[in-house]
């Protein structure tokens, strides 16, 4: 059951902030993520923020160098039906509609996507692990099919959300606001890894909102994809996936973002990946060693070690699908 809270739906984003520099508060984007955490006292909270009644916080619409904005409360649904994010970002349109089941696209949204909660099942369950501010990470010795196979370290989630190592690929800033300051915060260095902080997931302060998504124009020649494996074709996280967002000059890559999902606390960017087709054509022999250089430092635990073939296997195909787009 829901525990009792306030409730909160201004209307504007200064009536929110207000709420938010007067007493602690959650926000709730579409609820999907945050009520299940409040229901099984992940989270707990005095008053509840809705953002749902600020208009300004929706929609996708080009500005004027080119690139995109996407409002934070405009549904996941959204995204993976725009026709310019289709046309000019085809990667985040796949990822968008990858994410959970239609209802949930629909309800859920773009900034929630982001900044969800981590789906480890020790973290959810009646365990004070170490993230929930115990001593332990009962993961590392126990049930960890699921869990990370870089970038582990005190804490081994893996970062559950499928457009954000998109948006990483593609560059993109998020818009914060807060009672104090507005800033901006790349995607890459919004999610915090367990090595900077093992008990937070991103870099927003208790009073802070993020407001929107600001995609940076697309390079001549630029072409993205994203592809997650997962247990079953419904809804279900990724086991791994892989974000590409690469510049070519006929058929060479003259530049590359590449961003593993479902293997690293954070989306991982694969510097081996990209160092290996970067300045190349990518025919069997380039893609072979940037299978090869996807995995390379991976640590896997002892239940998911077949992470280590399926990152291979999905690099291989994604890179095999994007040089005939
Ligand atoms: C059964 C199930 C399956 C799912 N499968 C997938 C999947 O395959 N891939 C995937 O990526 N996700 C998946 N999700 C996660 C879900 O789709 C996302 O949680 C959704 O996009 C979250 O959006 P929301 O608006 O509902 O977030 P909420 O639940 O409203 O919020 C989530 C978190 O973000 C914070 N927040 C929300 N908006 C803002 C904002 N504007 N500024 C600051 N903080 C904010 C909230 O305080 C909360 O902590 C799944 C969820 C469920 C329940
Ligand atoms: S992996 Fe992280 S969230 Fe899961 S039990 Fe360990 S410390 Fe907790």
């Amino acid at each position: 059951m829901l525990p009792k809270f306030t409730y909160a739906r201004p209307k504007s984003l200064g009536e929110a902030l207000a709420v938010l520099d007067d007493r602690p508060a959650l926000i709730h984007g579409g609820g999907t993520d945050l009520l299940g955490c409040l229901r099984d006292r992940i989270l707990i909270a005095d008053t509840v923020v809705s953002l749902s009644a600020i208009d300004e916080l929706r929609g996708i619409r080009s500005i004027t160098d080119g690139g995109l904005r996407i409002g934070a409360m405009t549904p996941v649904a959204e995204v993976a039906a725009d026709a310019t994010i289709a046309a000019r970002y085809p990667g985040l349109a796949e990822a968008a509609a990858s994410v959970a089941s239609p209802q949930l696209r629909n309800q859920g949204t773009i900034a929630g996507n982001l900044c969800q909660k981590p789906r480890c099942w020790y973290y959810r369950g009646d365990f004070n692990c170490l993230r929930k501010g115990g001593e332990l990470c009962y993961a590392y010795a126990g049930e960890n099919q699921y869990h990370c196979i870089f970038g582990g370290d005190l804490c081994y989630i893996v970062h559950p959300s499928d457009t954000a190592p998109m948006l990483a690929a593609l560059g993109a800033v998020l818009r914060i606001t807060g009672g104090r300051s507005n800033r901006s915060v790349a995607v890459e260095k919004f999610l915090v890894p367990p090595s900077e902080d093992p008990r937070r997931e991103t870099v927003l302060e208790i009073d802070e909102i993020v407001t929107e998504i600001v995609i940076p124009p697309p390079p001549a020649g630029s072409r993205s994809s994203y592809r997650k494996a997962r247990t079953r074709q419904a809804w279900d996280f990724a086991l791994a996936g892989v974000a590409l967002a690469l510049v070519f000059d006929g058929d060479t890559v003259t530049s590359a973002d590449v961003f593993l999902s479902g293997v690293a606390p954070v989306p991982w960017r694969s510097t081996g990946v990209e160092a290996a087709i970067t300045g190349k054509t990518l025919d069997t022999a380039t893609i072979e060693a940037a299978s090869e250089a996807a995995v390379a430092g991976a640590d896997p635990f002892s239940e998911n070690g077949y992470k280590v073939p399926l990152v291979k296997g999905l690099v291989t195909e994604q890179l095999e699908a994007i040089r005939t787009n």
